[in-house]
């Protein structure tokens, strides 16, 4: 982290500035309307649990850029890494002239993935290019096609990943037609589930409207977020991911778990799957895997990965030798600094915390997540129902206290947490203290 950056929340003018109020101005003139921005501040620097904006102003990050920057903005032994790379060289290309770098990633996710089985890794550039290469990869194995992705899913802004995706605002709506064979079953969801559905019980149920609505003879995959993201960081029931994976195994299913979110020890785990006990198929990272680079992957088993013919699978800039560097570099940080550790040491933080608030205010419905993943569900007081505007007046007061907070959820009603594991107690005990005094003042 650059070394002026002080690791302090303060603010020197009203949030939004005039540089970024300046700058919103020449965003709207020049960027299309269709991307958004949940701040309404521009970033100059970051690092640690800090993001300082152009006017002077400190926020506390409880976002890390959607799970990205797990192990801090310019962790340092990332910018070394980088810096060293760039000035090596940029790119050739992969599939022109090989590097050792994108090996050494591929070797990486095959060490440190579950399960010891024989596996292969192949590198892209988003999350969203992952998830279509594990189902091209999927198909070429069992010839078959069919898809089948669970309530509340977000795999993407692409064709198939919107397809896969469940939400239709703002990720869908107008952007069909979605390419087919995708199909939607029904996730463990234990907050909102009848008291009586356990893990279990919620594995039959979504492999009922399977076997009735797709049938194993024509289904390729099951694709799953171990821990659900932008769908509201819904906790499966135990039980449910494995009886999942067991039928998958039965029935000639690749198993995909779409860990682009959960992956590089933001759970409390290298991988979410670790802590759910299940070993996939295939496995898709992205997001948390280079510290902010764009880097994706899917790694898994030897023979389903080694399914496609050579050439079937690629792309320009995949593996990026850039990328690659800080791949290595942040798995690197990880092992060091066992952020593993860290990340379980900041759930207790997080959830001690928010279930002491869930304590005194019922409108804190559920409270829920893993390591660095930790959501709260905001329902109307007294019942179940999903409340968004409470959601967005708490995010909105967040943001202007100077505490970057993420919502997300099927019905907009789910503050996530997704800070930084460099970030220090003090500031995060500081932005739930923050975000505690957010909600106090929506009672008055
Ligand atoms: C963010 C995300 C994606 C898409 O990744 P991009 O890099 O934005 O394409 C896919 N799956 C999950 C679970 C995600 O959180």
């Amino acid at each position: 982290m650059p070394q002026s950056l002080e690791q302090r929340r303060h603010l020197v003018t009203a949030i939004p500035g005039p540089r970024s109020i300046g700058l919103m101005a020449r965003k709207n003139a020049a960027v299309a309307r269709g991307i958004g921005t949940t701040m309404p501040v521009f970033a100059v620097e970051a690092g640690g649990g800090i993001v300082k904006d152009v006017d002077g102003n400190s926020f506390i990050d409880l976002g890390s850029g959607i799970a990205v920057t797990t192990v801090g903005n310019s962790a340092p032994r990332v910018v070394d890494a980088v810096r060293e790379q760039v000035e090596a060289f940029t790119h050739t290309c992969f599939m022109i002239t090989p590097y050792e770098g994108y090996v050494a990633v591929a070797e990486a996710l095959n060490r440190l993935t579950p399960g010891d089985h024989e596996k292969r890794s192949v590198l892209f550039n988003s999350g969203a290019e992952a998830v279509e290469n594990a189902i091209k990869i999927a198909r070429a194995h069992t010839k078959k096609q069919a898809v089948v992705v669970f309530d509340h899913a977000y795999h993407g802004r692409t064709n198939l990943t919107m397809a896969m995706t469940a939400k239709s605002m703002p990720y869908k709506s107008g952007f069909g037609p979605f390419a087919p064979e995708i199909y939607r079953a029904p996730l463990s969801y234990p907050y909102r589930d009848a008291k009586d559905i356990d893990g279990e019980l919620a594995a039959k149920r979504a492999i009922n409207v399977i076997e009735k609505q797709v049938g194993a003879d024509n289904l390729a995959a099951v694709v799953i977020e171990p821990i659900q993201g932008e769908g509201g960081f819904i906790v499966p029931a135990d039980g449910f991911l494995p009886a999942l994976v067991d039928w998958c195994q039965a029935n000639d299913v690749v198993f995909i778990a779409d860990e682009v979110q959960t992956g590089f020890a933001r759970t409390g785990a290298m991988f979410a799957s670790d802590r759910e006990g299940i070993v996939p198929d295939l496995l898709v990272s992205a997001k948390g895997i280079a510290g902010g680079l764009p880097l994706s992957a899917v790694t898994g088993r030897a023979d389903i990965m080694d399914a496609s013919h050579v050439s079937g699978l690629g792309g320009t800039y995949g593996g990026n030798p850039l990328a690659c560097a800080a791949a290595l570099a942040t798995i690197e940080t990880i092992e060091a600094e066992g952020l593993i550790e860290r990340a379980q040491k900041i759930e207790r933080i997080m959830l001690d915390t928010l279930h002491r608030l869930q304590a005194d205010d019922d409108r804190l419905g559920d409270v829920r997540g893993r390591g660095a993943m930790v959501a709260v569900e905001l329902v109307k007081s007294g019942t179940d129902e999903p409340d968004a505007d409470l959601t967005k007046t708490v995010a909105t007061a967040a943001h202007q206290a100077g505490v970057i907070v993420l919502t997300c959820g099927t019905y907009g009603n789910v503050l996530r947490f997704l800070p930084p594991l460099a970030i220090s107690d003090e500031l995060l005990i500081e932005g739930l203290d923050v975000l505690a005094t957010a909600f106090t003042d929506t009672r008055s």
